[in-house]
């Protein structure tokens, strides 16, 4: 896989840069440098940005192409707009037939989700996938079909401003897993910190409902995510969540409590969890074998996930979400396959299927090439 080093002192378009060479290249295989340095085996794109004009240069197997273009006046749509012309110049050269054109770092159907619930008929929002980003028609109709059968099974209509949903997020963690590239912060060297945390959540939880109840909204959903929240002492765990009770009425549709790591998530909690509003929980396994689950950083075992799962079955829990996660160092096609089958064996009533995502700040990005953990090296 080819590497490219990035020279470009304007801030705006080293973001559009870094955003949309990840389209090309993998995200490891880029590098933003403060000089000049052509390199024989590295693609090299040097961006200029001057009072009126933009130049591009792009060297890409050692040939170089140049492309100006006037940003001064691009006012309507200036993000995308820009974007897009960056995309073009760059796939001039790359020739590659991309079916989701410049569309990364987002979820496209939830785009098309918004696009019908601030009005758009499906023609209107088909334009915008495919003139405006470039999305292949295919793919534009395969998103706004699954964006229309979302607004049909979550129930959701234009006028949603007299609902709002909430997050909570816990960012504390027995350990850090090896792909983690969220906030978390170990438990044990933060344990002074989390009662504080807790105090603030619901100090915070207060003033929202008062300014929801001042709009006369209502909490449609609630979710309580990481980190992992299943880490927090009983007592806290009792604390946020009767908090959380507070804020929900016959309106609140579902509420789910994101336990996270199973050796965690022991008897007194669930028995906890289940004694509040809490509709679902998730479980998070991420893989059903234990020499994977060791070199991901993660402490516990498949018995404790299947001892965890069986303990809140016994606990009444009858809404449980199972995470998975996809492409894990070590891990073949064959073995992931056998690991979603012992997953399934659960009889759990829904499993999330992550794909790793190769990000910078992870343990395992700084240890390995990222082609290394595809090549499973
Ligand atoms: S459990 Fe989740 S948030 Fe916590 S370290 Fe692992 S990946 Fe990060």
């Amino acid at each position: 896989m080819r590497e490219i080093s990035v020279l470009c002192y304007d801030a705006e378009y080293r973001k559009y840069c870094s955003e949309l060479l990840t389209i090309f290249y993998l995200v490891t295989n880029i590098e933003f440098v403060e000089a000049s340095t052509e390199f024989a085996d590295k693609d090299f794109l040097h961006v200029t940005k001057g009072t009126d004009l933009v130049e591009m240069r792009y060297t890409k197997d050692g040939q170089t192409h140049i492309f100006l273009f006037k940003d001064k006046d691009i006012e309507k749509d200036r993000i995308k707009t820009i974007k897009k012309i960056i995309f073009q110049f760059l796939n001039s050269i790359q020739q590659l037939d991309l079916p989701w054109g410049f569309l990364s770092g987002v979820r496209p159907v939830k785009m098309a989700v918004n696009l019908f619930l601030k009005g758009c008929t499906r023609q209107e929002a088909y334009r915008v996938f495919v003139n405006d980003y470039l999305v292949s028609p295919k793919k534009a109709d395969l998103l706004l079909d699954l964006a229309q059968m979302d607004l049909q099974l979550t129930g959701k209509s234009r006028v949603i401003s007299d609902s709002v949903s909430l997050y909570i997020s816990i960012p504390f963690c027995p350990n850090r897993c090896t792909y983690c590239s969220f906030t978390s912060y170990p438990f044990d060297k933060n344990k002074d910190l989390i009662p504080v945390y807790i105090d603030c959540l619901i100090k915070e939880l207060a003033h929202i409902q008062r300014s929801i109840q001042e709009k006369n909204q209502t909490v449609q959903s609630v979710y309580i995510g990481g980190g992992t929240p299943g880490v927090l002492p009983l007592s806290l765990l009792d604390k946020l969540l009767s908090a959380v009770d507070h804020l929900c009425t016959d309106q609140t549709r579902e509420v789910t409590f994101e336990a996270g790591r199973p050796e965690v998530f022991d008897d007194d909690k669930q028995k906890c969890v289940k004694n509040h509003y809490v509709t679902r929980i998730c479980i998070n396994p991420q893989s059903m074998d234990d020499e994977i689950l060791r070199n991901i950083g993660r402490r516990h075992t498949v018995k404790d996930i299947v001892q965890c799962f069986d303990n809140a079955v016994k606990n009444g829990f009858d809404n449980i979400n199972t995470d998975m996660i996809v492409g894990l160092p070590g891990e073949t096609p064959d073995q992931f396959k056998k690991n979603l089958g012992l997953l399934l064996d659960l009889g759990q009533q829904s499993v999330t299927v992550h794909t790793l995502a190769m990000k910078k700040k992870a343990v395992l990005m700084q240890n390995h090439n990222a082609q290394d953990i595809v090549n499973n090296k």
